[in-house]
Protein backbone atom coordinates (compact mmCIF):
# COMPACT_ATOMS: atom_id res chain seq x y z
CA UNK A 1 0.00 0.00 0.00
CA UNK A 2 1.27 3.61 -0.77
CA UNK A 3 0.69 6.50 1.17
CA UNK A 4 -0.95 9.38 0.77
CA UNK A 5 0.24 12.43 2.47
CA UNK A 6 -2.31 15.51 3.40
CA UNK A 7 -2.62 17.75 -0.10
CA UNK A 8 -2.07 21.24 0.86
CA UNK A 9 -1.58 22.97 -2.38
CA UNK A 10 -0.87 22.26 -6.05
CA UNK A 11 -3.69 19.71 -8.54
CA UNK A 12 -7.01 18.71 -6.89
CA UNK A 13 -7.21 14.76 -5.55
CA UNK A 14 -9.52 12.80 -6.70
CA UNK A 15 -10.87 9.30 -5.29
CA UNK A 16 -11.93 6.88 -7.57
CA UNK A 17 -13.68 3.42 -5.69
CA UNK A 18 -15.67 0.96 -7.50
CA UNK A 19 -17.68 -2.25 -6.32
CA UNK A 20 -16.53 -5.33 -8.47
CA UNK A 21 -19.29 -5.31 -10.31
CA UNK A 22 -18.79 -1.89 -11.53
CA UNK A 23 -14.81 -1.96 -11.98
CA UNK A 24 -15.33 -2.45 -15.65
CA UNK A 25 -17.57 0.68 -16.24
CA UNK A 26 -15.41 2.69 -14.08
CA UNK A 27 -11.80 1.96 -15.70
CA UNK A 28 -14.54 2.51 -19.55
CA UNK A 29 -14.79 6.11 -17.83
CA UNK A 30 -11.77 6.33 -17.31
CA UNK A 31 -10.17 6.02 -20.29
CA UNK A 32 -12.74 8.05 -21.86
CA UNK A 33 -11.69 11.24 -19.26
CA UNK A 34 -8.35 10.29 -19.30
CA UNK A 35 -7.60 14.01 -20.40
CA UNK A 36 -9.36 15.69 -17.65
CA UNK A 37 -8.04 12.47 -15.25
CA UNK A 38 -4.55 13.89 -15.92
CA UNK A 39 -5.11 17.12 -14.21
CA UNK A 40 -5.62 15.26 -10.35
CA UNK A 41 -4.37 13.55 -8.19
CA UNK A 42 -5.97 10.30 -8.02
CA UNK A 43 -6.76 7.87 -4.90
CA UNK A 44 -7.66 4.63 -5.18
CA UNK A 45 -8.95 1.58 -2.87
CA UNK A 46 -6.42 -1.01 -3.95
CA UNK A 47 -7.71 -3.28 -6.59
CA UNK A 48 -10.20 -0.44 -8.50
CA UNK A 49 -6.61 1.47 -8.31
CA UNK A 50 -4.86 -1.42 -9.80
CA UNK A 51 -7.37 -1.68 -12.76
CA UNK A 52 -7.30 2.05 -13.07
CA UNK A 53 -3.20 2.17 -13.15
CA UNK A 54 -3.09 -0.70 -15.89
CA UNK A 55 -5.54 1.18 -18.12
CA UNK A 56 -4.64 4.40 -17.77
CA UNK A 57 -0.83 4.54 -17.01
CA UNK A 58 0.01 7.86 -17.47
CA UNK A 59 -2.60 9.35 -14.28
CA UNK A 60 -1.12 9.68 -11.75
CA UNK A 61 -2.90 7.22 -8.96
CA UNK A 62 -2.52 6.30 -4.93
CA UNK A 63 -3.11 3.11 -4.04
CA UNK A 64 -5.23 2.65 -0.34
CA UNK A 65 -5.77 -0.72 0.96
CA UNK A 66 -8.97 -2.81 -0.49
CA UNK A 67 -12.13 -1.62 0.00
CA UNK A 68 -12.96 -4.62 2.57
CA UNK A 69 -9.45 -3.90 3.92
CA UNK A 70 -10.56 -0.54 5.06
CA UNK A 71 -9.33 1.38 2.14
CA UNK A 72 -13.21 3.07 2.36
CA UNK A 73 -11.99 4.36 5.88
CA UNK A 74 -8.53 5.70 4.70
CA UNK A 75 -10.84 7.36 2.08
CA UNK A 76 -13.26 8.93 4.51
CA UNK A 77 -10.43 10.00 6.91
CA UNK A 78 -8.83 11.76 3.74
CA UNK A 79 -12.40 13.63 3.59
CA UNK A 80 -12.31 14.25 7.30
CA UNK A 81 -8.75 15.72 6.88
CA UNK A 82 -10.34 18.20 4.29
CA UNK A 83 -7.56 16.60 1.79
CA UNK A 84 -10.11 14.93 -1.26
CA UNK A 85 -11.79 17.72 -3.60
CA UNK A 86 -14.19 14.74 -5.20
CA UNK A 87 -15.30 11.25 -4.88
CA UNK A 88 -16.78 9.16 -8.10
CA UNK A 89 -17.73 5.67 -6.51
CA UNK A 90 -19.60 3.37 -8.85
CA UNK A 91 -21.73 1.28 -6.29
CA UNK A 92 -23.54 -1.65 -6.51
CA UNK A 93 -26.83 -1.68 -5.15
CA UNK A 94 -28.04 -5.17 -6.05
CA UNK A 95 -24.76 -7.51 -4.24
CA UNK A 96 -24.91 -7.20 -0.29
CA UNK A 97 -21.41 -6.07 0.71
CA UNK A 98 -18.87 -7.65 3.99
CA UNK A 99 -18.24 -3.78 3.90
CA UNK A 100 -21.47 -2.28 3.37
CA UNK A 101 -21.19 -0.46 6.92
CA UNK A 102 -17.78 1.41 5.70
CA UNK A 103 -19.39 2.16 2.44
CA UNK A 104 -22.07 3.88 4.51
CA UNK A 105 -19.55 5.70 6.42
CA UNK A 106 -17.53 7.10 4.04
CA UNK A 107 -20.44 7.89 1.95
CA UNK A 108 -22.00 9.95 5.44
CA UNK A 109 -18.57 11.66 5.44
CA UNK A 110 -18.49 13.21 2.00
CA UNK A 111 -22.14 14.71 2.79
CA UNK A 112 -20.77 15.38 5.86
CA UNK A 113 -17.80 17.80 4.95
CA UNK A 114 -19.51 18.32 1.24
CA UNK A 115 -17.60 16.51 -0.72
CA UNK A 116 -18.86 16.61 -5.01
CA UNK A 117 -20.00 12.82 -5.03
CA UNK A 118 -21.39 10.92 -7.87
CA UNK A 119 -22.65 7.64 -6.91
CA UNK A 120 -23.45 6.05 -10.43
CA UNK A 121 -21.93 6.83 -14.02
CA UNK A 122 -24.82 9.33 -15.13
CA UNK A 123 -23.77 11.85 -12.02
CA UNK A 124 -19.97 10.59 -12.57
CA UNK A 125 -20.40 12.30 -16.36
CA UNK A 126 -21.88 15.93 -14.89
CA UNK A 127 -19.06 16.06 -12.46
CA UNK A 128 -16.04 15.20 -14.96
CA UNK A 129 -17.96 17.58 -17.36
CA UNK A 130 -16.59 21.07 -15.69
CA UNK A 131 -13.45 19.23 -13.58
CA UNK A 132 -12.01 22.57 -12.73
CA UNK A 133 -14.89 23.02 -10.59
CA UNK A 134 -13.61 20.26 -8.28
CA UNK A 135 -10.72 22.14 -7.71
CA UNK A 136 -12.28 24.81 -6.02
CA UNK A 137 -11.15 25.14 -1.94
CA UNK A 138 -11.15 22.09 -0.25
CA UNK A 139 -14.03 22.03 2.80
CA UNK A 140 -11.29 22.57 5.57
CA UNK A 141 -10.76 25.81 4.12
CA UNK A 142 -14.29 26.82 4.41
CA UNK A 143 -14.42 27.17 7.89
CA UNK A 144 -17.37 29.10 7.98
CA UNK A 145 -19.39 26.08 6.37
CA UNK A 146 -17.64 23.54 8.84
CA UNK A 147 -20.00 21.50 10.31
CA UNK A 148 -21.29 21.92 13.54
CA UNK A 149 -21.87 19.07 15.96
CA UNK A 150 -25.10 19.63 18.30
CA UNK A 151 -25.23 17.16 21.51
P1 LIG B 1 -11.44 -2.38 -4.09
O1 LIG B 1 -12.40 -1.77 -3.00
O2 LIG B 1 -11.15 -1.33 -5.09
O3 LIG B 1 -10.19 -2.79 -3.34
O4 LIG B 1 -12.16 -3.56 -4.67
C1 LIG B 1 -13.59 -1.13 -3.38
C2 LIG B 1 -14.69 -1.45 -2.43
O5 LIG B 1 -15.22 -2.56 -2.52
O6 LIG B 1 -15.04 -0.63 -1.57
Amino acid sequence: METAAPKKSGRARLALIAHDEKKTALVEFAMRHRAALQNFDIVATGTTGGRLKTACPNLSITLMRSGPLGGDQQIGAMIAEGTINGLIFFIDPLTPMPHDVDVKALMRLAVVYDIATALNEATAELMIVDPARLSDPLPIDRREREPKVTQ
